[in-house]
């Protein structure tokens, strides 16, 4: 669904604007006690439109002294953050020079901008609305949230702007199969392991509605969760001879990788951990997919508990960037631990979807920073005003403050744990963005 941030300076009837869109169902996001509440989401569905809106009115009533920059920060996640910005100025008071510097973040953003001239009810404050021509943000649309006036030409503005809703996610995710690939080392056992999940599918929807192959993967359902298999073995067969395999196996692997969603990488449990299987879980890594390792033939495991926290130890040191991904053991052969892969598979799928409210994520940063301040660089405190989650699949968050760009290296893997641990991501790549104002 895509976004829409009301941007504006104060008093220009965001907030007014806001519940006009949403409606009666107004969806307060968070509204609970003790979490910061400085800014609202709601769903709104206008004519064939459907769209998240985001509000930004909140943050007036936040402290005067650090309004300003909060504020300031708080807009340029919305905006960051949306398909489209509703930049609204007030019809009658005119352009103010209050007004210049939230235009300016919306002409830098480069986003979409529709400009809504707003408390413009029966044709007051048309000089205003020509007034604001002058801001370069295309043709002022005139409105009045106060008494519904406009909602058809904002329709219409919208209608433009907005990228198609995309069918499948209007569906939910729960609809679309979950891309999977099996990546592992030549003769870990991913053909093996391949063959017994598709072959237990087999006996349980009998072989009429069994398995459909395309050129790259193979569909199955397991447990109501449809799946779409990579087709490991496929690639291989239509491999070029003359291919040397070791090139092969790489991009192999990286084809595999770019298919998939959840890369489950497959170690042999009698030599684990080779070069080859860290350099699968840099491509995850690179590539922002979520990670699962499977540990095959543990049938030939002498000490299974003694090897499995070996392993486990092995992992949080060898792959902090993904750090917490779940390691199973199976066996392929014997069709033994097949299930236990596939709940952590469809358990990291959820991680790496996950999206984290807005305001959970500033009551958080503003913990993690009084609890750790950033360092002064030069004599200056580096401010952290504000953060938000911008992307999912991987979780990708921003920072918006001052001098962002001096913050150590310490300081940023100092959040992303934080991240991490705070909202439970284990297994995906974590991203962040700084976004420093001038
Ligand atoms: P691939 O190259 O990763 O597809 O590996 P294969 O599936 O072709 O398996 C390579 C070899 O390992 C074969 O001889 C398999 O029988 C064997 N193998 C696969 N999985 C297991 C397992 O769970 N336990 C044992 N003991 N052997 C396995």
């Amino acid at each position: 669904v895509p976004i829409v941030a009301i941007v504006g300076r104060p008093n220009v009837g965001k907030s007014t604007l806001f519940n006009r869109l949403v409606g009666r169902k107004l969806a307060l996001v968070d509204d609970r006690p003790g979490v910061t509440r400085d800014r609202r989401e709601g769903e709104v569905r206008l004519g064939g439109l459907h769209f998240r809106i985001l509000d930004t009115a909140g943050l007036e009533e936040a402290e005067a002294d650090s309004l300003a920059g909060r504020m300031r920060a708080q807009t340029e996640a919305a905006i960051a953050e949306a398909d489209a910005v509703l930049f609204v100025i007030d019809a009658r008071a005119g352009l103010l020079p209050a007004d210049r510097p939230f235009a300016e973040l919306v002409r830098r953003s480069a986003k979409p901008v529709i400009l809504l001239a707003n408390k413009a009810e029966g044709g007051a404050g048309l000089s205003g609305a020509y007034e604001a021509f002058g801001l370069g943000l295309g043709d002022p649309v005139p409105f009045s949230a106060e008494h519904g006036e406009g909602v058809g030409d904002l329709h219409d503005a919208l209608a433009a702007v907005l990228p198609e809703a995309d069918e499948e996610d209007e569906e939910g995710a729960g609809s679309r199969p979950l891309k999977v690939a099996i990546v592992g080392r030549p003769n870990a056992g991913k053909s093996t392991l391949i063959n017994r999940m598709l072959g237990e599918e087999r006996l349980l929807v009998g072989p009429e509605a069994g398995i459909t192959r395309d050129s790259i993967s193979l569909d199955w359902v397991w447990r109501g969760h449809r799946i779409k298999l990579h087709d490991t073995a496929g690639m291989r067969r239509r491999a070029r001879v003359d291919d040397k395999l070791e090139k092969l196996a790489v991009s192999d692997g990286l084809r595999a990788v770019r298919f998939a969603e959840v890369v489950v990488v497959l170690l042999d449990a009698t030599i684990p951990f080779e070069k080859q299987d860290l350099t699968i879980v840099d491509l995850v890594e690179q590539e922002g997919r979520a990670l699962v390792m499977g540990v095959n033939k543990w049938d030939l495991v002498a000490d299974q508990p003694g090897l499995l926290k070996e392993l486990r130890e092995k992992a949080t040191r060898l792959l902090p960037q993904v750090r917490g991904a779940a390691v199973v053991p199976l066996s392929g052969l014997a069709g033994q631990g097949v299930d236990r892969l596939m709940q952590a598979v469809v358990a990291t799928a959820e991680v790496w979807n996950r999206r984290v409210p807005t305001a959970r994520i500033n009551q958080w940063l503003s913990e993690a920073t009084q609890a750790n301040p950033p360092p002064a660089v030069s004599g200056r405190r580096i401010k952290i005003r504000y953060a938000t989650q911008v992307k999912a699949r991987p979780p990708h968050f921003a920072l918006f403050g001052n001098q962002l760009g001096a913050l150590p290296k310490s300081y940023t893997r100092y959040l992303v744990n934080g991240l991490r641990e705070a909202f439970d991501l284990p297994g995906v790549p974590i991203r962040l963005s700084l976004r420093t104002s001038k």
